[in-house]
């Protein structure tokens, strides 16, 4: 907004008690990571003092009323605004019927529990997807264990690991970088009991550990809901800039489900990059509905682009590739970095009706942005 010339009062209501940091950051260094304020704050104090943004945190959000233009907090009191963005992100989603001290990982307060908990002991976690597997990488090479080998179970309910985001082939990599660091890795399990200390599958065997619940987040749409706005499965239904169904609200990040370029249905990201590019887009949005001279606009491309980092490989998604009907594999390193385990970097374009919709790579350092340009590419008309 300040990019913006936008020189009012500017305000971010936050539940959590800290200034605003690196959320990516929790699940890399889940046990031996430093993950204290001055190494993930995302600026220090000064940066937004300077700046006029007044940060509250600690503080949760009660209410809105659309009508009046305010927002109630907890402690009863109200706040005006001329414009309202709502960008409450979301919750680890929990297993069904699992006991509610079930161990998962959101924010830094679930970290905190997650290390007293985790001692040398086994550790189940629960969900192949990038938090899940990132925990297991964190856990597996944990200096605070002396030998982690055939201690750490990750299981999967589909068939593959990373199901919603990678294709088969670089699924198969995944699981061979864990496997080859002692993680059991098993796919198409069956839950049908979770407590915080053992889990029970469908065919009786019972797993015993730390559990650890990482099976996704679900959009906090709480206040949306509340107050009227239009909400559907994948979040806060917002326009192409942003714009919810009522006026002066919109919403970014991880609870916006903005349309989809191919399909036009709503879709959540939940993305960091794409988290900063809406800041940035609904800071133009505003700006425009304020009738301000708005600053050199940034574009700001509909093509996701996530990172994932286990062990020392590093894994990028970029646009849709679980859409795809086909893939290209490209196996030739002599383009990126090679970090993944035995020089195993692929780099897989992915195919709808011949369009490039999506591309997965490992170990390609910046390749990602790169891919991401080319699908962009193929957006424009
Ligand atoms: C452990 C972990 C690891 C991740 N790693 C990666 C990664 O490697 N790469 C990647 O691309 N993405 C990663 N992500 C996803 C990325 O962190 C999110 O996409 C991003 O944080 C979304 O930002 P956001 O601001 O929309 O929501 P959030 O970061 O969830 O922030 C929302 C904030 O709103 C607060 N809030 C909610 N409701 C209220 C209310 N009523 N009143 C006041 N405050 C409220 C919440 O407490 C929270 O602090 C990871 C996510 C997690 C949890």
């Amino acid at each position: 907004m300040r990019a913006n010339r936008f020189d009012g009062t500017i305000t971010v209501f936050g539940e959590e008690p800290h200034l605003p940091y690196q959320r990516t950051a929790l699940s890399k260094g889940i046990l031996d990571g430093d993950l204290s304020d001055p190494k993930i704050t995302l600026r220090p104090p000064g940066y937004w003092e300077e700046r006029g943004i007044h940060i509250v945190p600690s503080v949760r959000v009660t209410g809105i009323d659309a009508v009046s233009r305010t927002v109630e907090l907890a402690d009863g009191s109200a706040v005006g605004y001329d414009a309202l963005v709502l960008a409450t992100g979301g919750t680890a989603r929990q297993l069904p019927g699992a006991s509610p001290d079930l161990l998962s990982l959101r924010t830094r307060r679930y970290v905190e529990r997650l290390r007293a908990r985790i001692d040398s002991g086994p550790v189940v976690i629960v969900g192949g997807g990038l938090i899940g597997l990132e925990i297991a990488a964190a856990v597996s090479s944990s200096e605070q264990r002396v030998d982690s080998a055939g201690q750490i179970t990750v299981l999967e309910a589909a068939a593959s690991l990373l199901s919603r985001v990678v294709p088969d082939s670089v699924a198969e990599a995944v699981a061979a970088l864990h496997r080859d660091r002692g993680v059991r890795v098993v796919t198409d399990s069956r839950i049908t009991a979770a407590e915080t200390d053992a889990v029970t599958l469908a065919d009786g065997t019972r797993l015993t550990g730390t559990v650890i619940s990482a099976i996704g987040m679900q959009p906090d749409t709480a206040l949306a809901e509340a107050a009227g706005l239009s909400v559907g499965p994948a979040g806060i239904v917002v326009d192409e800039t942003l714009r919810t169904s009522t006026p002066r609200i919109y919403a970014a990040g991880d609870v916006a489900a903005r349309p989809h370029p191919l399909t036009g249905e709503p879709m959540r990201a939940e993305q960091w990059l794409t988290a900063t590019e809406h800041g940035k887009l609904v800071a133009m949005t505003i700006a425009a509905d304020l009738g301000l001279a708005t600053g050199p606009s940034t574009p700001v491309p509909r093509v996701p682009l996530a990172w994932s980092m286990q062990y020392s490989s590093n894994i990028q998604m970029v646009g849709w590739p679980t859409m795809a009907d086909r893939f290209d594999v490209d196996l030739d390193t002599s383009t990126g970095t090679g970090t993944c385990a035995d020089g195993f970097a692929p780099t897989v374009r992915c195919f709808a009706d011949e369009r490039l919709v999506g591309a997965v790579c490992m170990g390609r350092g910046g390749a990602g942005r790169a891919l991401r340009t080319e699908i962009v590419k193929t957006l424009e008309p």
